[in-house]
């Protein structure tokens, strides 16, 4: 609720703070019990910065964030260590995320020694049991990650996170990295398991092609922002933010259903996010734009059921409604 997060920035010879990066700026949403909540937006827009401090890897500047109705923006580290092992990420390059000189096993085991698996041979047995889930054999335990491709070291960073039996997944760009035919499996992979472990995911991505067929919601953030959230259908047949509109019409492979835009797609590059436009973050690209969205930041609000959106096409409405 309310979540901001701003990194300094230094800069002169004295290493003065010049300025903040507002990655994160005043974002609020749910995730239910066992669904997926897509977060999209192109790279810079924050997507990752909220996972991570939604897992409290980095604190917050403001903001509260609640976990089963637990503040564990309030909590103390030692409640927060107990409650991490429910919530875990899985992140975009599984090469840099795994240790090179540790074995698959040293890999998966580590998670358990940390929350308290004393017993070895208990380890090795649910790291076995892991990799089967996840579709390896049990002789990969003893090899390197060098030794898999992208997939199966992805398949790997997969078990790690499921090692503690989380509640929460957090995926950043989990195949993104991988061969398009790679892609498919590994998504699939993720299906399955938000089954059989009662998993519920926030699933990052950059573009909105990734994200429609797995996520009961998608949740679209602009410059810290997030702009658009609604579930997938609605999102996908009826974007009421422009930018949702331009993203949408530069998806690769566009829907047939959707009639062409030509003049939606995306023009001009994004802002700095260290110097983000005045009023709407979006104004500089957007289509609509009117006098009022170059001072006054749009309210992010419920403007149909389940459906929120922050624009002055819509609030406009109801003012007027
Ligand atoms: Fe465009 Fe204005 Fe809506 Fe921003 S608030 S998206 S500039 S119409
Ligand atoms: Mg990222």
């Amino acid at each position: 609720q309310h979540l901001k997060k701003y990194f300094p920035i230094y800069g002169g010879i004295l290493k003065r703070q010049t300025g903040e990066v507002k990655a994160v700026d005043d974002v609020t949403f749910s995730v239910y019990k066992g669904e997926t909540l897509g977060l999209v937006g192109e790279s810079g827009c924050g997507k990752s910065t909220t996972g991570r401090v939604l897992l409290q890897l980095i604190e917050q500047t403001d903001g509260e964030i609640l976990f089963e109705n637990t503040s564990i923006t309030s909590i103390s580290k030692k409640e927060m260590k107990q409650r991490r092992k429910e919530m875990q990420l899985i992140f975009q390059d599984p090469y840099a995320s795994l240790n090179p000189r540790h074995t698959v096993e040293k890999i998966l085991e580590e998670p358990l020694i940390v929350h308290g698996v004393q017993n070895k041979a208990q380890r090795k047995k649910m790291v076995q049991d892991m990799l089967t889930v996840v579709g390896l054999d049990s002789y990969h335990a003893k090899r390197y990650p060098h030794q898999f491709s992208g997939g199966q070291r992805q398949r790997i960073g997969i078990a790690r996170a499921l090692m503690t039996h989380p509640k929460l997944i957090i995926a950043d760009e989990p195949v993104s990295a991988l061969d398009v035919s790679i892609q498919a499996q590994v998504l699939n992979l993720l299906k399955d398991l938000q089954k059989s472990f009662d998993l519920t995911y926030i699933f990052i991505a950059h573009d909105l092609g990734v994200v429609r067929h797995i996520s009961d919601r998608v949740g679209v953030m602009y410059l810290g922002r997030l702009v658009e959230l609604a579930p997938s259908t609605t999102l996908y047949e009826e974007p009421l933010h422009p930018y949702t509109q331009s993203l949408l019409a530069s998806v690769p492979i566009p829907d047939p259903t959707i009639p062409a835009q030509d003049e939606n797609i995306l023009s001009g590059e994004m802002p700095s996010p260290s110097n983000p436009p005045q009023g709407c973050a979006f104004h500089t690209r957007c289509p609509s734009c009117m006098d009022i969205c170059t001072s006054s930041r749009p309210t992010y609000q419920e403007v149909k059921p389940d459906h929120y959106v922050a624009c002055h096409l819509y609030n406009e409405r109801e003012a007027h409604a």
